[in-house]
């Protein structure tokens, strides 16, 4: 059997389990392409499946987006309208830390050339968050006022920017000063070091208390109750993310004792349920990318042979904008 490389994990657990070798090479089925990675993206959610927090089945080729070259195409996918040497980006697809991966044509998206491979692998996973965020989560205006926390980060970045594309007063958290001046560069209103600052005074010292109408949270336990106290009655509760760890349970009365307060656990998978939702979240990327209106930060590239270390300094909070592994 020919092969192919890439990083699997046998086991569950810390950085150490992401280990580089080879993999039976993937076949087309009768739906799919075969693609050769050019970059594959990083996300937090590749953690959650390394440390057990999400199971998956095991062993396990990690990663869940990328993008690349067609190199093969099922029947099925060649009457999609796919063929070899077409660029294509996806998410949503186990086994992506792979020199060459199987992506299923319904999860597969044309990348238009004046977008590079690099960049289409960049926004795929964060910025389709971003979108859903602030079009149907809640959809942001003039006049709104949301508190984003980890805006430094691959989700945040970019939610920072179609926050305020949106009209949006936005305030930020961030985890160093010098994510802080990025964030502050990105146009947001308020960035807070809450590592330093106790953000919650932070907010309410501009905006007085209760007055936010929704909260963008992807660090999870660490920020959930101090940002509870922040939303003004009705406001909306986005906790998106578990950076610093799993939300503890919530009583539905506590919501009402805070102003009849709402709150979602939302997922990209629900948004896009039908292939015209993915080709409409990732064609306004695409076009804003491509009109120079959204700013993409490929914060670290590393070979895709390491992609421990890239874990490691995701969960070390090093890193700004998006991680990508690079064949
Ligand atoms: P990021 O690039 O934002 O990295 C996570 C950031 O969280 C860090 O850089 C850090 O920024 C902050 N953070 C705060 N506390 C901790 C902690 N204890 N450990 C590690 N990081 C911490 O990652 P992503 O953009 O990939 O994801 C952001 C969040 O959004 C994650 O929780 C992810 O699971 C979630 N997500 C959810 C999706 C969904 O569909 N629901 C889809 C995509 C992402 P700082 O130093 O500034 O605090």
């Amino acid at each position: 059997m020919a092969v192919a490389h890439g990083i699997r994990m046998m086991q569950t657990g810390g950085p150490e389990v992401l280990t580089w070798g080879e993999l039976p090479e993937p076949e087309a089925g009768p739906d799919d392409l075969v693609v050769r990675l050019h970059a594959a993206g990083l996300n937090f959610i590749d953690t959650y499946h390394r440390s057990g927090l999400y199971p998956v089945p095991l062993p396990y080729v990690p990663g869940v987006e990328g993008a690349g070259e067609v190199v093969a195409v099922g029947p099925g996918a060649a009457a999609a309208g796919f063929a070899p040497g077409h660029r294509v980006a996806w998410t949503s697809v186990p086994g992506s830390y792979a020199e060459l991966v199987r992506v299923p044509a319904r999860n597969a998206v044309t990348v238009p050339a004046a977008v590079s491979s690099e960049t289409a692998a960049a926004v795929m996973l964060q910025g389709m968050t971003a979108h859903f965020l602030v079009t149907d989560t809640f959809p942001l205006g003039p006049g709104h006022r949301c508190l984003i926390h980890a805006a430094a980060g691959g989700v945040g970045r970019l939610l920072v920017q179609l926050a305020k594309q949106r009209g949006a007063e936005v305030f930020a958290t961030v985890g160093s000063p010098a994510k802080a001046e990025m964030v502050r560069a990105l146009g947001a209103d308020h960035v807070i070091d809450y590592r330093t600052r106790d953000f919650a005074a932070d907010v309410e010292a501009v905006a007085g208390p209760r007055s936010l109408d929704v909260v963008y949270d992807g660090v999870g336990k660490a920020v959930f109750e101090a940002s509870l106290g922040l939303l003004r009655r009705r406001g909306l509760m986005a906790t998106f993310g578990n950076a610093s760890g799993p939300v503890d349970p919530v009583a539905p009365l506590r919501l009402m004792q805070l102003g009849s307060l709402f709150l979602t656990r939302p997922t990209l998978a629900d948004h896009l349920v039908e292939r015209s939702d993915l080709l409409r979240r990732s064609g306004e990327l695409f076009e804003a990318i491509g009109a120079g209106r959204l700013d993409v930060e490929i914060g670290l590239r590393l070979p895709l042979a390491e992609a421990a270390e890239a874990h490691r300094r995701l969960e070390s909070r090093t890193t700004t904008g998006k991680v990508l592994l690079v064949p």
